[in-house]
């Protein structure tokens, strides 16, 4: 029997503690604020960062919105950044990613205020994170976390395998999962495309993370029987639907399904948590801006 991990289910609590957590902020007279930066006309980014406005709506954060022709030169992202870090009604500034081309994404994610990052990209918080001392986590691996503690998962020395090993994902998740810490304490392999025999990697795996971009492609030979699979996964395949595609994941679900002891499903595992963890950031970046105490879930 596998078990379901419910991301929605765990990041609708997320949202209901923070709309208490956002109403002591109110008692203080402060309403967290995020601005959200769009510099693409890609329709996934404008569906992603109208999904964040949204919820930020539904919890009550304040959202303001700066659209940024594409073709505009860099210093248009620049100077709006430097106008957000000075806004004191923004405690949050998201850029949507990716930037065209032309614009340094390096430079981007070290000009917005560390304080104000609540992606956990800029360097100086990659570095707290890093150093046991974090900030804002990331909010996709900080999702993770916070499922497999709400599924009483314990990392605690598990062996756990990453696949993938991106800025925004693997390599986060990875320090996160080996601090030493009640959510921590794994024994934490990276693995990524230049890995040999992945398979025996991830036989060997208490926790398979899997978020390398590839359709399906762990499958049950992958999976060490009663393994956790987190499947980060969001790859858009051709499928014969209104859409003329479907959304699938890392993981082949059909055939892990019954070996593996938990698996979060695409869609509706680990998506909903990583918009979760951002409202969750910006109201404890309300909190820190503000100096004022607020409990977070
Ligand atoms: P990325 O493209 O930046 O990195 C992919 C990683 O996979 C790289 O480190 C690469 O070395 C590794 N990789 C590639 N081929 C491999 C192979 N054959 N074997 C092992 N490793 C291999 O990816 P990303 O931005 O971290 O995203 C990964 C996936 O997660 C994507 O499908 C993305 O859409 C999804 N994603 C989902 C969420 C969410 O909220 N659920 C958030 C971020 C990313």
């Amino acid at each position: 029997m596998t078990t379901r991990i419910d991301g929605e289910a765990v990041a609708a609590d997320v949202r209901d503690s923070l709309t208490d957590s956002i109403a002591e902020l109110e008692a203080d007279g402060v309403t967290p604020g995020l601005a959200t930066v769009l510099m693409s006309d890609d329709p996934a980014s404008e569906t992603y960062v109208s999904m964040k406005q949204r919820d930020c709506a539904e919890v009550g954060i304040d959202s303001t919105h700066v659209e940024i022709d594409p073709d505009a030169p860099a210093e248009a992202l620049y100077e709006t950044i430097d106008d957000l870090n000075t806004d004191p009604d923004v405690h949050g500034i998201l850029v949507q990613m990716p930037v065209p081309e032309h614009v340094d994404e390096r430079r981007v994610l070290r000009r917005i205020d560390p304080i104000k990052d609540v992606d956990g990209f800029h360097p100086e918080n990659v570095g707290r994170l890093v150093a046991g001392d974090d900030r804002y986590r990331p909010c996709t691996p900080h999702g993770v976390q916070k499922l497999l503690a709400a599924y009483d998962i314990d990392t605690d020395g598990a062996d756990a395998v990453i696949v993938g090993r991106s800025n925004i994902v693997g390599k986060p998740l990875a320090n996160l999962l080996v601090q030493k810490a009640a959510d921590g304490n794994a024994t934490v392999t990276v693995c990524h495309s230049h890995t040999e025999d992945l398979a025996e990697k991830t036989r060997s795996a208490d926790i398979v993370v899997a978020a390398a971009g590839i359709p399906e492609f762990i499958d049950a030979g992958m999976i060490r029987e009663g393994a956790t699979v987190v499947d980060v996964g969001i790859n858009r395949v051709d499928a014969d639907t209104e859409k003329g595609y479907e959304l699938v994941g890392d993981v082949d679900h059909d055939s892990v399904s019954g070996t593996a002891g938990a698996l979060t499903p695409v869609p509706g595992g680990v998506g909903p948590m990583t918009r979760a963890m951002l409202l969750y950031n910006t109201v404890d970046a309300a909190g820190l801006q503000t100096d004022t105490d607020v409990s977070l879930p």
